[in-house]
């Protein structure tokens, strides 16, 4: 339900003023290149978009179930915590991986406590502290001048098949196919549905062909071989970005070991 206000306030509140903390910016590991006009607000340079931190409303919409499934919440957030940012949907998912660790950071500051248990004889669950600054700094550009050549897969039968990185829009969506399918049996028309949807998003066009229908029915022809093909060159161009991982000395065997966090946003910012 929508309340009204009944009076329009022109005066700007003084209280506000102080509560206004500023923000901090951060280059997107894509640089911003890739994007369409109207993704990222004119003022962005070089990819550099300014984080300010959560309020209380934010953390009200990331508890929301509805909202966090539709991908709503995220937009929502980042329409007040990052303005600059003008269609979430439209963004890679890596950069939208990177801004969900700037905002943490930007929010509840540089360290985040992850509780874990190794898997050693004895081990007890203890807290460990993620180096979030760190991990940020850690983040790898996408490098722009071997673009042209490292997005195309060449199949075993000559076709040149353009691929493009995912977005967060494509994210949603798969991740949407899936929790359908788990509530039910998956049938063999919603399993094919899923491949054929993840090789959809990330598929540009093949050999100059962009319908997304005549892609959708390629690819559910694609015999498996040039499936794994696909696959191959998707993760060998995708080695750029914020990796969710950082590492620790267990406090029990003293063995060093990689804690990966998840950027799901129910866990990561409660
Ligand atoms: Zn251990």
């Amino acid at each position: 339900m929508e309340i009204e206000s009944e009076v329009s306030v022109l005066t700007p509140n003084p209280l506000l003023a102080a509560l206004r903390i500023p923000g901090e910016t951060f280059r997107l590991p894509s640089q911003g290149l890739f994007y369409d006009e109207g993704v990222l607000d004119e003022s962005v340079k070089n990819g550099e978009v300014e984080v300010y931190p959560m309020t209380a409303i934010d953390e009200i919409i990331i508890s929301t179930p509805d909202k966090l499934l539709s991908g709503k919440a995220i937009s929502e957030i980042f329409a007040r915590c990052i303005p600059q940012i003008k269609q979430t949907h439209k963004l890679l998912a890596k950069d939208v991986d990177f801004l969900m660790v700037c905002l943490r950071m930007v929010s509840f500051g540089q360290f985040m406590e992850v509780a874990y248990t190794h898997q050693c004889n004895d081990a007890k669950e203890h807290t460990y502290n993620v180096d979030l600054q760190a991990m940020i700094r850690a983040a790898k550009s996408i490098d722009p001048t071997t673009l042209s050549q490292e997005y195309v897969s060449v199949l075993s039968n000559g076709q040149r098949v353009h691929l493009k990185p995912m977005t967060y829009g494509d994210i949603i969506e798969l991740y949407q196919d899936t929790m359908l399918s788990k509530t039910e049996e998956i049938d063999e028309k919603e399993a094919e549905k899923i491949v054929v949807n993840t090789i959809s998003s990330v598929v540009s066009n093949v050999d100059g062909v962009y319908d997304r229908n005549f892609i959708k029915e390629w690819a559910i022809h694609l015999p498996l071989g040039m499936k794994k093909q696909i696959q191959k060159d998707i993760n060998s161009v995708g080695d750029w970005g914020i990796e969710m991982k950082s590492q620790h000395t267990c406090q029990d065997c003293g063995e060093v070991m990689s804690l990966r966090i998840s950027a799901n946003p129910v866990n990561f910012f409660t």
